[in-house]
């Protein structure tokens, strides 16, 4: 659910170890990712079947839907297969329109000069995250950086948390988890995560959408202390 209201978060960083930090959506413009998805892989689909635009819309949709919330949606190598496309190759094609959010090199700062553990954790592919990290030169802001494909589950799974907390040693009632997608929110917070932010502006092309349920950010400038 989204809303006009916006619930402030009330952070008290003495009270977090560690911030667990989602990619796409939350640190980087997820417009890359919806112009990838839903404009650049029709019209190459399109071409390649030689078929229209819309019928390649309405064809990848179907497919996208299928496998909506788990592993296979972030798979490079299960839709390079699927669509018999080289989707890897077509990601760098497109690579100078990841750009990554105003505020987020400062927010990174801001967290290492706190002495905290710094976490991202990304649904996405492993061969993503490093198109995404050459690009974007985040990486060394990172303690660690996990896919959820090392865990076996999508972060929006039941269980995600709990196996990543096992291989990840964290206190989850010191920590905080941001991310722009509330299912990922919800199944944090089932294990018990402590603080719970929303980002409300995924992409620089979609409107605010502030969750009803979780405190939420536009921007990281927003968590950081005077
Ligand atoms: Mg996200």
């Amino acid at each position: 659910m989204i809303a006009d209201s916006k619930i402030e978060p009330q952070l008290d960083w003495q009270e977090i170890d560690t911030v667990l930090l989602d990619m796409d959506g939350t640190l980087l413009d997820k417009y890359f990712d919806d112009y990838f998805w839903e404009e650049h892989i029709p019209e190459v689909y399109a071409k390649q079947n030689n078929i229209s635009i819309f019928t390649a819309e309405e064809e990848l949709l179907a497919k996208y839907k299928e496998v909506e919330g788990n592993l296979e949606w972030t798979d490079l190598d299960f839709w390079s297969e699927k669509l018999d496309l080289d989707i890897e190759k077509l990601k760098e094609e497109v690579n100078h329109m990841i750009s990554v959010h105003p505020y987020v090199p400062e927010f990174l700062d801001y967290c290492r000069s706190l002495g905290k553990k710094i976490m991202l954790v990304t649904n996405a592919h492993p061969k993503t995250l490093k198109i995404k990290m050459n690009k974007t030169k985040l990486r060394d802001f990172f303690d660690e950086v996990v896919c959820a494909d090392e865990i076996g589950l999508a972060k929006e799974q039941d269980g995600f948390w709990q196996k990543l907390s096992e291989k990840y040693e964290f206190d989850k009632s010191r920590t905080l988890l941001v991310d722009d997608n509330n299912a990922v929110l919800e199944s944090g917070e089932r294990f018990g995560i402590k603080k719970l932010i929303h980002v409300s502006k995924s992409s620089t092309m979609l409107p605010v959408s502030h969750s009803t349920k979780f405190p939420s950010i536009i921007f990281f400038k927003e968590l950081m202390g005077e």
